[in-house]
C-alpha cells in the first residue's frame, strides 16, 4: 500500500510519522516551495503530547518549547479568577507544551526526513485535484506558478491541505467560504522577562474589555534569561476577508484596549509594544461536513474540521486524526479504514468546532464580567462557585478528549 499525503503541515507530517511507525509507505507533497519559520505559538495539550510520546518526539519538543505548569484566568483588572495545574503538574503522564508553531513544524519535518528519507517530503507540489477508480487514486499537481507537474498515484490519498483545502472543495463544491464570527485575531511573539513562574498560560478579559491570551514558548533566549512570549488578542471586529496566516500589521491595529494594562504579574501594555512583528490571523471556521471520505480519499486536520483557535485544539485534533488513521490503515482494508476513521473522528471534531464558537475555556471570564458588571470583585467566591468553575473546565476537557482518566497511561 502507498499513501499519498497532500500538505506537509502539522497534520500531514504527523500522519507520515505514524504511517512510518506502522511500516506503511507514504510520500508527502507540499505546495510551498520552501519551508519557512512561520506563525506564532500554540499549545500542545496532553492528548497531543501522548501521540508525540508514542512517536518518541517529546524530548525534542521539550528542548524547543516550554513545559506549561498552570493555566490562569484573570479579569481585565488583572484579578485572578481561577487557575489549575496542567500536564505533568496535574498528574498526567505527559507534559503540556507551549511551543512556536515553527519549532513544532521543524521537529516534525526533521523527524520525517530522518525516518522516511530526504525525498519523502516533496516541496513545490500544489495539489489541483484527485481522481480515482476502484483500484487506485491519482493526485494532479502543478508547480507554484501554475504549470502542470506529473501526477502521483497511490492506494489512498489523505488531504491534509489546511483550511483552504482543494480536495475538500472538490468533494463539497457548495461548502460556504470560511465563516467569520465577527471577531479578529492578532498574534505576536515578544522577547520579554519571564512572568509568574515562567511557565504559566494566562487568559485575560473578554471581547468587551479586551481579550488576551499570553504564555511563554521558548526559554532563555538571551544572557538575561528572557523568554519568547506568545500573545493572542481577539477583538470584536469582522475579518476584512483576507485569510492569510502570514499577514503583518502594526501593533496600533489592536493595542487600544490594552494601553493601561499594567498588572503586578505582567506589564502587558509594554510587552505588546515591544513586539517586532504582529500578525493578523484568520479567525474563521467552517461548519462540520456531512462526510470526509470518498472511496480512497479522505480529509484530515484543518481540511476536515477547521475550528476557531480557542482552547488549543486546532493542531491537537489534526494529530489525533493522524494517529487513528495510521492505526486503522495498519489493521484494516483501506476503504474500510477510511470509513471507520471518518465515523470516529467526524462527530468528535464537530463537537469541538461548535463548542469553540461560544463555550471555549476562557468564556468563563465573560460570565464573571457579566455578573460583576465589569467592576473589580472583593472575593471571587461571591461571584462564582468553585463547582461552577470546575464544571466549566471539565466540560471542555471532556468535549476535546483530554481528561486525564481517558488518556492511555
Ligand atoms: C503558515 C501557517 C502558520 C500557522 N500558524 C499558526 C499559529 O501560529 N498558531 C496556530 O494555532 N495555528 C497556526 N496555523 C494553523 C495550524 O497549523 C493548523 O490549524 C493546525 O496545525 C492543523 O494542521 P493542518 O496540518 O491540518 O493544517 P496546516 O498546518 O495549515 O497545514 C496545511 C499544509 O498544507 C499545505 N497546502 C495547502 N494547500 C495545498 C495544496 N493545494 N497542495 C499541497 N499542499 C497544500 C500548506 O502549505 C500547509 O503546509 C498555521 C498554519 C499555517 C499554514
Amino acid at each position: 500500500m502507498k499513501v499519498v499525503i497532500v500538505g506537509a503541515g502539522i497534520g500531514g507530517l504527523t500522519l507520515a510519522l505514524f504511517l512510518h511507525k506502522a511500516k506503511i509507505s507514504c510520500e508527502v507533497f507540499e505546495a510551498a516551495p520552501a519551508i519557512r519559520p512561520l506563525g506564532a505559538g500554540l499549545n500542545l495539550l496532553p492528548h497531543a503530547t501522548t501521540a508525540f510520546s508514542e512517536l518518541e518526539l517529546l524530548d525534542r519538543l521539550l528542548e524547543r518549547g516550554v513545559e506549561t505548569s498552570e493555566v490562569h484566568f484573570y479579569t481585565h483588572h488583572g484579578q485572578f479568577v481561577d487557575g489549575e495545574p496542567r500536564g505533568r503538574f496535574a498528574g498526567y503522564d505527559v507534559p503540556q507544551i507551549s511551543i512556536h508553531r515553527a519549532d513544532l513544524h521543524e521537529v516534525l519535518l526533521s523527524a520525517a526526513r530522518e525516518r522516511l528519507g530526504d525525498e519523502a517530503v516533496r516541496l513545490g507540489r500544489v495539489c489541483r485535484s484527485v481522481e480515482q477508480d476502484p483500484e487506485r487514486v491519482r493526485v494532479n499537481f502543478a508547480d507554484p506558478s501554475g504549470a502542470a507537474l506529473p501526477s502521483e498515484e497511490g492506494s489512498v490519498v489523505i488531504a491534509c491541505d489546511g483550511i483552504h483545502s482543494v480536495v475538500r472543495k472538490q468533494f463539497h463544491p457548495d461548502d460556504s467560504a470560511p465563516i467569520d464570527h465577527g471577531t479578529t485575531c492578532f498574534r505576536g511573539v515578544t522577547r520579554w522577562k519571564p512572568f509568574l513562574d515562567g511557565a504559566t498560560m494566562a487568559y485575560v478579559g473578554t471581547y468587551d474589555t479586551g481579550k488576551l491570551v499570553v504564555y511563554p514558548i521558548r526559554n532563555s533566549i538571551d544572557a538575561e534569561g528572557k523568554q519568547l512570549i506568545n500573545w493572542v488578542i481577539e477583538v470584536k471586529k469582522p475579518n476584512d476577508g483576507v485569510r492569510d496566516w502570514n499577514r503583518q500589521v502594526s501593533i496600533e491595529a489592536c493595542i487600544e484596549p490594552f494601553v493601561d494594562w499594567r498588572f503586578e504579574w505582567l506589564d502587558i501594555a509594554s510587552m505588546l509594544r515591544a513586539t517586532d512583528e504582529v500578525l493578523q490571523y484568520p479567525m474563521v471556521d467552517r461548519n462540520p461536513l456531512p462526510f470526509w471520505t470518498r472511496g480512497r480519499v479522505t480529509l484530515l486536520g484543518d481540511a476536515a474540521h477547521p475550528m476557531l483557535p480557542r482552547g488549543s485544539n486546532g493542531a491537537a485534533q489534526a494529530i489525533l486524526d493522524a494517529r487513528l488513521l495510521a492505526e486503522l490503515l495498519a489493521t484494516k482494508e483501506p476503504l474500510i479504514a477510511l470509513k471507520e476513521y471518518e465515523a470516529t473522528r467526524l462527530p468528535a471534531t464537530a463537537d469541538i468546532v461548535l463548542t469553540n464558537r461560544n463555550r471555549s475555556p476562557d468564556e468563563i471570564l465573560r460570565i464573571v464580567e457579566e455578573r460583576t458588571g465589569g467592576q473589580p470583585f472583593e472575593q471571587i467566591s461571591d461571584v462564582i462557585s468553585r463547582g461552577e468553575l470546575d464544571e466549566w473546565q471539565s466540560r471542555y476537557k471532556r468535549v476535546a478528549g483530554f481528561e486525564r482518566e481517558r488518556l492511555p497511561q
